[in-house]
């Protein structure tokens, strides 16, 4: 079956509530696939491992907001350093840390977000909120100068059960409220391809969505 990738972007645009920032997840896309939905005007993309988005990031036109948006291993983060536009997977001081190093060597500040635990899943990452409270309370990053935590990010349980992802993103909406001020957050990650309609009804501020744009990966 033909897919339209330009047309996909735009219905999933038309139904996002004003105020809700749509970051197209292109990994496993080739070149092509990523440059239709370019040519409709987007330029938000996200890719979950950095091999691949430094290669797109080398070929595909400098415009593009890149985004990471999955796991991120402190030995990887040089190599994004230089253009990264918004980490959202962030779990620890350690590779804030390593974030703010990284990132003064091209005298930038990279926003980031922390990603809370939010689905039952051993295989999700996450740190809670108090973990979440500490790094953000701490002097450490409170004098880090190249690194900014803008908001959280959070992945709901794969699951049929509309009620539980609720209940997670809730969770999340909740966390992200009674930090926000303090902290100046304004950023909510939360909600992809099955379940952005369920996060946005829950607050999320931005939506991650790769199938219902380009069809089913192949892989993952
Ligand atoms: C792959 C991925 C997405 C998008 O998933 P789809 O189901 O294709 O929309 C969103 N967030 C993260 C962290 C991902 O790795």
């Amino acid at each position: 079956m033909d897919i339209n990738i330009a047309q996909n972007l735009e219905n999933i645009k038309q139904q996002l509530p004003k105020g809700v920032e749509l970051v197209v997840i292109s990994k496993t896309r080739s070149h092509g696939e990523i440059m239709e939905a370019y040519d409709t005007g987007h330029r938000i993309f996200g890719e979950n491992k950095v091999q691949e988005l430094t290669a797109k990031w080398e070929a595909l036109p400098r415009d593009i907001e890149w985004h990471m948006v999955g796991h991120l291993q402190r030995n990887k983060v040089k190599y994004m350093a230089e253009f990264v536009s918004l980490i959202h997977a962030v779990d620890s001081l350690k590779l804030l840390r390593e974030i703010n190093k990284q990132a003064k060597k091209y005298d930038r500040v990279i926003n980031c977000l922390l990603q809370m635990k939010i689905a039952q899943e051993e295989s999700k990452y996450g740190i809670t909120l108090d973990e979440i409270a500490s790094i953000l309370n701490s002097e450490d990053y409170q004098n880090m100068k190249h690194v900014r935590v803008v908001g959280l990010m959070g992945m709901a349980t794969f699951t049929q059960d509309q009620d539980q992802i609720k209940r997670e993103f809730s969770s999340l909406h909740q966390a992200f409220n009674g930090l926000k001020e303090e902290h100046e957050l304004h950023i909510l990650s939360m909600g992809m391809s099955g379940d952005y309609q369920l996060a946005t009804e829950c607050g999320s501020t931005m939506v991650r969505i790769g199938s219902s744009i380009f069809g089913p990966r192949e892989y993952q």
